[in-house]
């Protein structure tokens, strides 16, 4: 048993089980999230904790560095040898001061395929536990520099479809925003999505009250099919007709992803289109040109074709925003990541300075 795959009733409850009280399950809780004193537990509860649980945390075996010095890409070994991707960035707050997010992981691998992602690319290995999602936020953490604010951002965003792994998924980020924990506000922490229908269904009947971000990338179906292998499953009408249940339902808005690829999905007619799908919605678009992989040859959308793309938006009444491009130097960037498990990644990584996909 990992403890850090049990959420606080959860751990109350096995504490419970082994009689101690929930002033015990309190204790533990404080030192798995708060750096309290493991050795502050009863001997006897220390001792049941060393023989039949683990707080097994990754290891980085490979820490990237981009050139400017504001994102860092880790790559963390499981226990059971398994790798994955997490991204850090720092950011400046509208105040000036500094934040950080952390880009996180759900899945080794995908099984969504979506052409233009280098994780898509590389297949669906495993899902990953409560514990090993959470994990890597408790990593990042620990590598910001001293004295900076506690990580507040967190993107669900890295390897893998959070909704394909959707109880531990939940799991982990109701441990995430557990307010005697880690404590992350819910607005700080978005979910992305490329379109698994039932997942934001139950999403919206769940009131699960973080943010929802949905990989679009095509307002056709033909159009999307072709870059979203899982469209197939979902087409548009479904897919649009769960958006709206969520936003009636949770009164909030969606985030809408759209990578943008010269010549595939970039034109005006195709920004007039998706302006008519999303006419009416509570929806805000994010644009983001191509970040290359080795398996797809697309270019990223030019800097004048993405800001008639987005002009024509706004005739929609359809707020957007340019993604910043991050990392791109490191594989760091939306769509780029790819664990790449093999010794030659851990030798060709600076040992010293030691992302859906
Ligand atoms: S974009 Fe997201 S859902 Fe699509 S293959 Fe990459 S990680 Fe999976």
């Amino acid at each position: 048993m990992n403890l850090y795959d049990f959420s606080r009733p959860a751990l109350g409850e096995l504490l419970g089980g082994w009689g101690y009280s929930r002033y015990h399950a309190g204790l533990l809780w404080e030192a798995l999230y708060r750096q309290g004193d493991v050795h502050a537990l009863r001997p006897e509860l220390y001792g049941r904790l060393q023989a039949e649980t683990t707080m097994s945390l990754p290891t980085a075996v490979a820490d990237l560095s981009s050139s400017d010095g504001q994102t860092r890409k880790f790559l963390l070994r499981l226990a059971d040898g398994q790798t994955i991707e997490t991204v850090l960035m720092h950011f400046e707050g509208r105040d000036g001061t500094p934040r950080a997010t952390a880009c996180i992981s759900t899945q080794a691998g995908c099984a969504m395929g979506c052409v233009f992602c280098a994780t898509g690319q590389m297949g669906f290995t495993r899902h990953l536990a409560p514990g090993e999602i959470v994990a890597q936020v408790l990593f990042a953490n620990s590598q910001l520099p001293p004295n900076s604010e506690p990580l507040r951002n967190i993107v669900l965003m890295g390897m893998g479809e959070p909704l394909h792994n959707y109880d531990h998924t939940m799991t982990a980020v109701d441990i995430l925003m557990d307010h005697k924990g880690l404590a992350i506000a819910p607005k700080h922490i978005t979910l992305s999505t490329v379109g698994v229908v039932p997942g934001i269904v139950r999403l919206a009947d769940e009131a699960r009250p973080f943010r929802l971000a949905v990989s679009l990338h095509g307002a056709t179906d033909a159009e999307r099919q072709a870059l979203v292998p899982l469209a197939r499953r979902w087409p548009l009408a479904e897919l649009m007709a769960a958006c709206r249940y969520y936003v009636q339902k949770r009164q909030r808005r969606i985030f809408f992803e759209w990578t943008l690829i010269e010549g595939k999905n970039d034109t005006p007619e195709q920004a007039h289109t998706l302006g008519q799908l999303l006419a009416g919605l509570e929806a805000h678009v994010n644009l983001i040109p191509l970040n290359p992989t080795v398996g797809y040859d697309g270019r990223p959308t030019g800097e004048t074709a993405v800001k008639t793309f987005q002009s024509i938006l706004a005739g929609y009444g359809l707020p957007s925003t340019i993604r910043q491009r991050r990392g791109i130097d490191i594989a760091a960037g939306c769509g780029q990541l790819r664990a790449a498990s093999s010794t030659a990644v851990i030798a060709t990584a600076p040992r010293s300075s030691s992302r859906h996909g």
